[in-house]
């Protein structure tokens, strides 16, 4: 079985297009998925209220909504009352108890993982310190967390996702992750492997992205950015409900002052040679001559020292620059910044707004940054919510699903695999 999918709403209203589902033998179509997904993203609702929103006719929706129920994907919750209405409506949901999912999100130090239900709330972390890089040590220790985790979460995991720093190519191989100092490592394989569950796996950001997507402040917009502030600068982007696929590169080495600091791949002044936090202590501690951490960096700014005060500033200055650009070049009004590093915002807002404005028109949209600090647990979810994209809703009906055996794999993010649908009524 090889499927992948996801939603997107259009701006015509009797029509409904499900990009992405490739699968044989399914038990589910989908058509039923797409409103299996309106419920599990937007929450409970009447089947009135959702056969309008999706613009399909109330027959339509009880024939898309029955084997969902059947499957105990969804759920009729308990009923409301209309007040004059006469008719109890019952709301669909989905069952918070049927799925679980584990997210590990690899860093160069530790294993960050967390079990989640298919709305990725987390009901259980773990962070276990990684003693060794070799591949086949980090495939053992991921392992023996999942296992772990697993036991003790009193059901079956439907799946495990896995978010690295980097370069990951075809949803199974961490092609380059200089955290990792990994290069062509099939990852999705060796897991999928040693633990005998559907694992799916993508790049960090991504991750954080598509759980922003689903579940946090991206939800019900078509297009927002996701810009991550810490070692390196993450980028992320969905443009009409669609994750764009973006370089590791272009955005966090985008020009900002071409008097400004040099990075180290030689670029003077580019975002991160100004925002990323080694860049930031290296310019205080040369600035103090001695080794100054972020922390501390951040500390001596909100405290008044001149020189982490202007490094701080400099580098909001840079961030707010680059949300300019963002927007200018891909038209999304909302980005929302997070990343270890963020907290450099809460000390500097005015420089992020001037680096903001500097080239704006009376014409440019206004930017709306929305400053959310994630940590590696929050990490973590984003890789759990990789695999809800991908494997919700399970296919097989309640009870079944272990009888079937370990699932290969599902594919990755061959366009060629999409296949688009409309519904109409
Ligand atoms: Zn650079």
């Amino acid at each position: 079985m090889v499927r992948r999918w996801a939603v997107l709403p259009t701006s015509r209203p009797r029509e409904l297009a499900v990009i992405g589902y490739e699968g044989s033998g399914s038990l589910i179509s989908a058509s039923s998925r797409a409103v299996a997904v309106e419920v599990l993203v937007h929450g409970a609702q009447s089947r009135a209220r959702l056969a309008q929103k999706m613009g399909l006719s109330p027959a339509t929706l009880t024939r898309l909504v029955r084997p969902l129920l059947n499957a105990g994907v969804l759920i009729e919750a308990e009923a409301v009352r209309t007040p004059g209405r006469g008719r109890s409506s019952l709301p669909l949901d989905v069952d918070p108890n049927r799925d679980r999912f584990i997210g590990v999100k690899l860093t160069r130090e530790s294993i960050y993982a967390v079990v989640t239900d298919v709305r990725s709330r987390i009901l259980d972390e773990r962070a276990v310190p990684l003693a060794s890089l070799e591949v086949a040590d980090v495939v053992a220790a991921v392992a023996e967390v999942v296992r772990a985790l697993g036991s003790g979460s009193g059901a079956r995991i439907t799946a495990v996702g896995v978010t690295v720093g980097g370069r990951v190519d075809g949803g199974g191989t961490v092609a380059d992750s200089p955290f990792l100092r990994w290069r062509d490592v099939p990852l999705r394989a060796l897991l999928g492997r040693a633990l005998g569950l559907a694992v799916h796996l993508d790049n960090d950001v991504v991750g954080l992205t598509r759980a922003q997507q689903w579940f946090g402040h991206g939800r019900g917009l078509p297009s927002f950015a996701l810009l991550t502030v810490g070692a390196g600068i993450g980028y992320g982007l969905v443009v009409n409900d669609e994750m764009v696929p973006t370089l590791v590169g272009p955005v966090s080495h985008y020009p900002i002052d071409p008097s400004g600091p040099l990075c180290s791949l030689g670029h003077r002044g580019c975002l991160t040679a100004l925002l990323s936090s080694p860049s930031i202590t290296a310019a205080v501690s040369a600035a103090h001559g001695r080794a100054v951490g972020y922390d501390e960096t951040l500390d001596l700014a909100r405290t008044g020292d001149a020189a982490a005060l202007r490094v701080v500033r400099d580098g909001a200055r840079a961030l707010g620059r680059a949300a300019s650009a963002i927007t200018a070049l891909t038209g999304v009004t909302r980005i929302i910044l997070s990343g270890e590093g963020v907290h450099l915002v809460d000390l500097a807002r005015s420089s992020v707004e001037q680096g903001r404005a500097e080239y704006d028109d009376d014409d440019a949209p206004r930017v709306d940054l929305v400053v959310r600090p994630m940590d590696f647990f929050e990490w973590a979810r984003g890789a759990a919510v990789v695999a809800i994209q991908r494997e919700f809703p399970p296919s097989a009906p309640r009870g079944t699903a272990s009888d079937d055996g370990p699932r290969r794999p599902s594919g990755g993010d061959d366009p060629a695999a999409r296949v688009d649908l409309y519904i109409s009524s």
